[in-house]
Order: structure tokens, then C-alpha cells, then sequence
């Protein structure tokens, strides 16, 4: 059993922090959203008022907030986790953010005596609700090995990618790779429906062949219907193809079909779309073929 304070209790938070509780933890949460943290309260966890209140007496500390500005705010700011916390502590950042904030929010921790791990997620919230996550931990093995408890309360497979930065760049690769597939599946969707064919027999069909993926075996129903509700926003999946790009920029390669994509969750966003769930490229989609 850990004393854990969790910042950020949206829609992955949220869960992720009732995983805990219902493991044993002691888990104290704050949010900015007042019924957020009224959400944790009612699954047995603590409410905090602050930050503050949140990390007092925390040995690990766990953030899962919408992007890199936020995780800065929280952990570097002058009210926030390092600035709060006692040496040893150990900060685990479960957030989608820019590698480099990362390796700054490492570097910072380091200087206080705070062991930071970022360990970023996939599986959307079904897999915060069924504990079933995959975990890409970037930072020091032996912290890694620390938090593995933990890890192993909130995931299924749990791996350790490299160091500080390590697990956020695998978290880019594997948003490339989602929203490539989700544009795919709408392209397919589009010429099923145009060429008179049943969607579903036709996605039914190609979930079984080599075709088949695990967008098709979530979404396809709700992408079918024209159901949006998030599940992942197109925000935050714009904010992720940004990341996705700017790494491989970093790293002086080209990405040309994460490009192609980037674009189209883009235009998603651009036409108003960006609280919808990141299947809503498939409205782009059609638009392109006026649809
Ligand atoms: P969300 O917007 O639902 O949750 C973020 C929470 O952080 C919100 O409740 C917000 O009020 C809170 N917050 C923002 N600023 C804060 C601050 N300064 N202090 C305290 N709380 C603050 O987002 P989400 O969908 O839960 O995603 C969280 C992170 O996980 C993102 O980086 C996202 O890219 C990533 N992620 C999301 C999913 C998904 O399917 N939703 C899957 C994998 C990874």
C-alpha cells in the first residue's frame, strides 16, 4: 500500500485514481474541477482542496493532466509538486506531453532529490476502467521498479522503454499509429457506403482478416452510427500529432503519412470538432467527398 496523491481526475484520471483506491492505496486527489474530485470521494479516495493538500504526506506522486503546459505548471510551478514534496518522493507522470518537458520536469526533480518517471498510457478509458492500460516508463530502472506496483494496479503490459523522455516518445509513435488507423477505417467506411455496400457486414468481414485492428473492434460500431461522444478528444489528439512531429523534426526524420493525418485531425479540430472523440476524422473524411 502507497500514500498516493493523483493531480488531474478527468476522464482517464478519474478512473485510473478508483483503480488505486480499489487496490488498497491510499489515494489523495485534487482537480481543478471541483466535481472531479467529488468523483474520487464518492469511489473512496480523499478529497484535496489544493495541490498542496494533494501531495502533503505523499510517497508517490501521480499526474495526469491534458498536455505539457499544465504538467510544467504543476510540478515546476511555485505552488507545485517539487516545491511541495520532501526528497525521495517519487512522481510519476501518466500525462500525453512533449519529451523534452519530460526530460525538464527529470532534470528539476533530480535537483530536489525527486525521482520522476514518465510513463504515459494506451487503451483509452475502457482500459482505465478494466485496469487493463499499457505503460511505456521512461526514466531510471530501478524507479521503474519502484512504481511497478503500482503499474501492475492500472495496466496489463508494462514496459520499461528507456530513459527520461523514452516513454513519451513511444506514447507519439503510438498516436501516429491510432490516428493513421482511424482515418483508414473512415476511408473504408466512406467507400463502403458510396459504393452501396453494408458498412457493418464489410467491417465485420475485415476485423477477421488482416485488416483487422483494435480501432475496428472499438469504434467501428459508434463510427458507424455517427456517435462522437469522447472517450479521446480531438484536442488532445491534435495536441498529440504536434508532439508526434515535432519529435521526428527532433530527431531529423521524415513521417510523411503522420503528416497526411496530423492534417486531418487538424481540420476536425478546425471545424469545431475538437470535444468530440478522435473518431470524428471520420467527418472530415466525408466532408472531402461532400458526404
Ligand atoms: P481530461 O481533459 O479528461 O482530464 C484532464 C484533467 O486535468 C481534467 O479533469 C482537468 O480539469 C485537470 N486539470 C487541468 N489542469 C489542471 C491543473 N492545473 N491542476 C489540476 N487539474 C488540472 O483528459 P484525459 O482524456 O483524462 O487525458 C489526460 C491525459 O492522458 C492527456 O495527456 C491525454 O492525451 C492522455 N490520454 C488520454 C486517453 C483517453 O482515451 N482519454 C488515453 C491515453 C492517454
Amino acid at each position: 500500500m502507497s500514500r498516493i496523491g493523483f493531480i488531474g481526475l478527468g476522464i482517464m484520471g478519474s478512473h485510473m485514481a478508483a483503480n488505486l483506491v480499489r487496490a488498497g492505496h491510499s489515494v489523495t486527489g485534487y482537480d481543478v474541477v471541483p466535481a472531479a474530485v467529488d468523483r474520487l470521494a464518492q469511489a473512496g479516495g480523499k478529497p484535496a482542496a489544493d495541490l498542496a493538500g494533494a501531495v502533503d504526506g505523499a510517497e508517490v506522486v501521480i499526474t495526469m493532466l491534458p498536455d505539457s503546459p499544465q504538467v510544467a505548471e504543476v510540478v515546476l510551478g511555485p505552488n507545485g509538486v517539487l516545491a511541495a514534496v520532501r526528497p525521495g518522493v517519487l512522481l510519476i507522470d501518466m500525462s500525453s506531453i512533449a519529451p523534452e518537458t519530460s526530460r525538464e520536469i527529470a532534470t528539476a526533480g533530480a535537483e530536489r532529490g525527486v525521482r520522476v518517471l514518465d510513463a504515459p498510457v494506451s487503451g483509452g478509458e475502457q482500459g482505465a476502467i478494466k485496469a487493463s492500460l499499457s505503460i511505456m516508463a521512461g526514466g531510471d530502472a530501478a524507479d521503474f521498479e519502484a512504481a511497478r506496483p503500482i503499474f501492475e494496479d492500472l495496466g496489463r503490459t508494462i514496459v520499461h522503454v528507456g530513459g527520461h523522455g523514452a516513454g513519451q516518445t513511444v506514447k507519439a509513435a503510438n498516436q501516429l499509429m491510432v490516428a493513421g488507423i482511424i482515418g483508414l477505417v473512415s476511408e473504408a467506411i466512406v467507400l463502403l457506403e458510396a459504393s452501396g455496400v453494408d458498412g457493418e457486414r464489410g467491417l465485420e468481414v475485415l476485423a477477421g482478416g488482416l485488416a483487422g485492428n483494435r480501432i475496428l473492434d472499438l469504434k467501428s460500431t459508434t463510427m458507424l452510427a455517427r456517435r462522437f461522444e469522447p472517450g479521446f478528444r480531438i484536442d488532445l489528439h491534435h495536441k498529440d500529432m504536434g508532439i508526434a512531429l515535432a519529435s521526428a523534426r527532433a530527431a531529423g526524420v521524415a513521417l510523411p503519412l503522420t503528416g497526411v493525418v496530423a492534417q486531418l485531425v487538424a481540420a476536425a479540430r478546425a471545424q469545431g470538432h475538437g470535444s468530440l472523440d478522435h473518431s470524428a476524422v471520420l467527418k472530415v473524411v466525408e466532408q472531402l467527398s461532400a458526404r
